[in-house]
């Protein structure tokens, strides 16, 4: 069959490559000129497959006021006139229940752990991908005893579900990662997590759309979808300024603007951008910089060192499809950075700056799968961690399409209408 997918980031490339895998013709249809230049581009790299319990949750509440006023919290809301936005905030504060929560983290813990498995498949499948991936292991850092405490109980929810971790004290996190002794004294303890992966998302991508290419792939690059339309037998069919592309089966891949271009034929999906921001930092030969992957919980924060550098990526802003970067947030990034990791943000060091949208569900659960017209499917919405789970769900998108979708996974990510 002849697939069109409709965005080259990482989840639309690599649902070309496991729909290319299962024998469909393929062409990628890209609006900007080179691959992965949105979201996929300079994201936290943490192929974070224990950590998916979602944004919303039971604590999340408490914390709005502040999240409404200060200028340094790590998650910020921007009121706007905008009927999408106020419809996402409602949903989201609705999820944040410890039912839904526990069930959201189930549910994603299933889709990060087949893709998992599928990551370290395809590394073995495809030996010429080099894109900084190391087999890292991850710390996230507490620093109260409140949180901690509360890390302790998700890991021992988690434990049952088939996660591995271990609950450190400040200590035993300094002994693992001796690039943060200097903060000894600020934390109280950390969650270590040995199977967890660290990776450059954009070197990933092109690495992909080589292979891809080499494997007769097609890719439309600089062609914007400007509208989706309902032909005949209520089919659809993508529209470009260059006319209707030929395809039988239409994916949309498109990450934060997919609800822009789905709601024309009545499909109200439930993915807004939240903002964040990137800093990459050079590291020099005698950089003290993390070797394991850290996260830094009350800041949402995460290291990943990428190769010769090192990625500090977070900050989540409800604030609109605006890629403008707020210079405060930029800079209370970077004072986060150089709080933790003194020597590797040096006045004198250059960061490349970045700013990307997630497209985020209120529930923190991508959409993957039918919709209501037969030759239209969705792989969207995957928020803060579409790295992670780009190839468990582009398995279970290339399954729904082959009338065999993973029976354990199929009703979780499917759109609810
Ligand atoms: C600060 C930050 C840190 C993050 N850290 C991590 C992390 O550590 N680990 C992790 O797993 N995830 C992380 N994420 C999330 C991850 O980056 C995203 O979930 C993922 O990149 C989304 O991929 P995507 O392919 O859906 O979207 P994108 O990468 O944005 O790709 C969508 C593509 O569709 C194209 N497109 C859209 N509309 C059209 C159209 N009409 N016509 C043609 N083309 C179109 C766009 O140009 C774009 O190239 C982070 C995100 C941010 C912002």
């Amino acid at each position: 069959m002849q697939i069109a997918v409709l965005g080259a980031g990482v989840i639309g490339l690599t649902s070309a490559y496991y729909l290319n895998r299962a024998g469909h013709q393929v062409i990628v249809i890209e609006r900007h000129g080179e691959v992965a230049t949105e979201t996929s581009f300079g994201n936290g790299g943490q192929l974070s497959y224990s950590y998916v319990a979602p944004l919303a949750g039971p604590g999340v509440l408490s914390k709005l006021p502040a999240w409404l006023i200060r200028r340094d919290s790590p998650v910020r809301f921007r009121p706007s006139v905008s009927r999408e936005q106020w419809l996402w905030c409602l949903k989201f504060v609705f999820a944040c229940t410890q039912r839904r929560s526990n069930l959201t983290t189930r549910e994603l813990l299933s889709l990060s752990f087949a893709s998992r498995a599928l990551m370290h498949q395809l590394l073995r499948d495809e030996p010429t991908l080099d894109f900084d991936f190391q087999h890292s292991g991850k710390l996230v850092l507490h620093r109260d005893a409140a949180a901690m405490q509360a890390a302790i109980n998700l890991l021992n929810f988690q434990r049952s579900l088939g996660c591995e971790q271990e609950a450190l004290s400040a200590e035993e996190c300094v002994a693992l990662e001796p690039a943060l002794a200097h903060v000894r004294e600020r934390i109280v303890g950390g969650i270590h997590t040995r199977s967890e992966d660290t990776a450059d998302c954009h070197r990933f991508s092109k690495g992909l759309e080589a292979i891809l290419r080499a494997r007769g792939v097609r890719f439309a690059m600089n062609t914007c979808i400007d509208a989706l339309e309902v032909a005949k037998g209520g089919h659809i069919v993508a529209r470009s300024s260059d006319g209707v592309v030929e395809a039988d089966h239409v994916v949309v891949a498109a990450g934060a603007s997919a609800a822009q271009l789905l709601q024309p034929l009545g499909l109200h999906v439930p993915v807004y951008p939240l903002k964040g921001y990137s800093l990459t930092y050079p590291l020099g030969p005698q950089a003290v910089a993390p070797t394991l992957s850290v996260t830094d919980f009350a800041r949402k924060v995460v290291y990943a060192r990428l190769g010769n550098r090192l990625r500090v990526a977070g900050m989540a802003d409800l604030d609109g499809y605006s890629l403008k970067p707020d210079p405060s947030r930029v800079a209370a990034l970077r004072a986060e950075a150089a709080a933790l990791f003194p020597q590797v943000v040096a006045d004198d060091v250059d960061a490349a700056e970045w700013t990307g949208l997630r497209p985020a569900t209120p529930q923190g659960a991508p959409v993957i799968g039918p919709t209501r017209y037969p030759n239209l499917w969705l792989n969207i919405g995957h928020g803060a961690l579409g790295f992670t789970l780009a190839s468990g769900s582009a398995a279970l998108l290339t399954g729904w399409i082959d009338g065999k979708p993973d029976p354990s996974l199929a009703r979780l990510f499917s759109l609810a209408e």
